[in-house]
């Protein structure tokens, strides 16, 4: 393999290839520390050129390649396996943004640009980039576009693939392909920039994109509302629907346990509403118009629901700070969660029309065959996707808990989300934690053919081999 290293520093700088133990250790282990793999090399390639130089090496080396941004994706898509033969692909050098065309409204960058930095450089000219997600900080728009990352704006805006105009993706040959044109509309033949967003680096490496610019909104307000069932919660959701149309921008539920959760490791957030109802729901109005007329809005829109009954209690943010204090509390749950110490996760879909029977169904299963298991159920309500994690019992040793139980836990939880007709990976994707279950789950004619695509786009399978499907 010396060899090997030896070729790929006529492509890359040797500073840029990672060989020693200390160098390489922070790009092998995923942010939940679920998964540890090992490298033979983590390389830092600068431009898309780089990038297909290196892949031509690989595939003639037959060397795999685990494609990598920010490495905070929840399924262990990014980490390689134990073999120490694969190379990581490391993207963050290349975090350029081309352009940004205030008459297209779309931005051109390469996919190691940071999402946050992303927004905040649409933010300066006047734009809002509507991706919005916990890890935002750290991860990335080529991870992003790889997962197809939901977030927070979805129920307006969309997920990464809506999103998304154009691409620039290394092939498994090491071609480059241009697809990099911020068309609205382009109906010639197959979709390839569909087909690479959400394959988590099995089919090519994203170098860049274009994706769509909104006006950024001028006013935005801010409420948490309690409800006493989950359907109210989606009647809710029905009613501001239906009466602010496109003004809503947000709808997060959070359980009265997952908020219980946040205060115990973040004591400096409570939640503002009265006694602890069993379910919170954060809602979010944006608007290019005036600030009274959404204020006012929201008010009818809460007065309407409190005469209905279907909340008993409800704070609108005053200001920014108070805004972003309702926001934190539901994106600390995940961070509460990681404080807590091991949890099975499951990010799960449900049609919210049968949203409620899953909840009811699915919490009274797991309490009877799981006594004493705390149920983390928050999530994105207006999209229908749920965080629907299982904590052990309290004082219960989560390592053994999990050993014992992660498997029948898991098999509750996805029998009962395809009896309501869900998906078993709303946003995450598939990575190498879903692996075995995907093939039960999409159905074989599905399965098949994405394995047509795999070997047809990466017949020699070192494209992050033993992700989302196996050839
Ligand atoms: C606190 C927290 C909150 C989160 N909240 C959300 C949320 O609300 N919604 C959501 O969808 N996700 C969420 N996530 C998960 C994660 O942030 C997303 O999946 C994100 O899109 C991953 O981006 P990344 O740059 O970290 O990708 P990585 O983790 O580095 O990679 C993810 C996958 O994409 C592949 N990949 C990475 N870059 C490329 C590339 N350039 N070309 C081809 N393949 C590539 C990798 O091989 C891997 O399979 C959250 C994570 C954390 C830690």
């Amino acid at each position: 393999m010396q060899n090997f290293i030896n070729q790929l520093s006529t492509v890359l700088e040797t500073k840029y290839i990672l060989t020693q133990d200390e160098d390489k250790a922070p790009y092998l282990t995923d942010w939940r520390k679920r998964f540890t793999g090992k490298a033979l090399a983590v390389l830092l390639p600068g431009n898309a050129a780089e990038v297909a130089n290196i892949v031509k090496l690989c595939a003639a080396s037959q060397v795999a390649i685990v494609p990598q941004g920010g490495h905070t994706g929840f399924c262990g898509g990014a980490t390689p396996d134990n073999s120490g033969k694969q190379v990581i692909l490391n993207l963050k050098r290349m975090n350029q943004i081309r352009e940004i065309d205030s008459a297209n409204q779309t931005i051109t960058l390469e996919a190691g640009c940071i999402l946050q930095a992303v927004q905040e450089k649409a933010a300066v000219q006047g734009f809002l980039f509507p991706l919005s997600l916990g890890a935002e900080g750290s991860c990335m728009i080529g991870g992003n576009l790889a997962t197809n990352a939901g977030g927070t704006n979805v129920l307006r805006y969309g997920n990464a693939r809506d999103l998304c105009l154009g691409l620039e993706v290394v092939t498994a040959k090491g071609e480059i392909w241009n697809g990099v044109k911020g068309l609205r509309k382009d109906n010639t033949g197959y979709d390839l920039r569909d087909l690479f967003i959400g394959s988590e680096g099995t089919l090519g490496i994203i170098t860049a994109a274009v994706m769509k610019l909104y006006p950024l909104p001028i006013s935005q307000w801010t409420t948490l509302v309690a409800c006493e069932t989950i359907a109210f919660s989606i009647a809710l959701l029905n009613l501001f629907q239906k009466r602010a149309t496109s003004l809503l921008t947000g709808f997060e539920m959070m359980t009265q346990e997952s908020l219980e959760l946040n205060e115990k490791h973040f004591p400096q957030m409570t939640n503002p509403l009265q006694g602890k109802p069993p379910f919170t729901v954060l809602i979010e109005l944006s608007d290019h118009e005036s600030e009274d007329h959404v204020r006012q809005l929201l008010e009818t829109i809460l007065e309407e629901a409190f005469e209905s009954g279907l909340i008993i209690d409800a704070v609108i943010a005053s200001n920014l700070s108070q805004a972003n204090a309702f926001w934190h509390m539901r994106e600390h749950i995940t961070l509460a969660q990681a404080e807590e110490g091991a949890n099975l996760k499951h990010d799960i879909t449900i049609p919210l029309s049968s949203l409620d029977c899953f909840i009811k169904e699915t919490d009274a299963l797991m309490r009877t065959k799981f006594p004493g298991v705390r149920i983390i159920n928050f999530g994105h309500l207006g999209d229908g996707n749920l965080h629907y994690n299982i904590a052990p019992p309290l004082g219960t040793d989560p390592k053994i808990f999990n050993e014992i139980n992660e498997k029948p836990i898991h098999e509750l939880v996805y029998a009962q989300v395809e009896r309501c007709n869900g998906s078993i990976s709303a946003e995450h994707g598939v990575g190498q934690l879903k692996l075995d279950g995907l093939r039960a789950h999409k159905g074989e004619v599905a399965h098949e053919l994405m394995k047509t695509l795999k070997r047809a786009l990466d017949p020699q399978n070192i494209l992050n081999p033993h992700k989302v499907v196996s050839i």
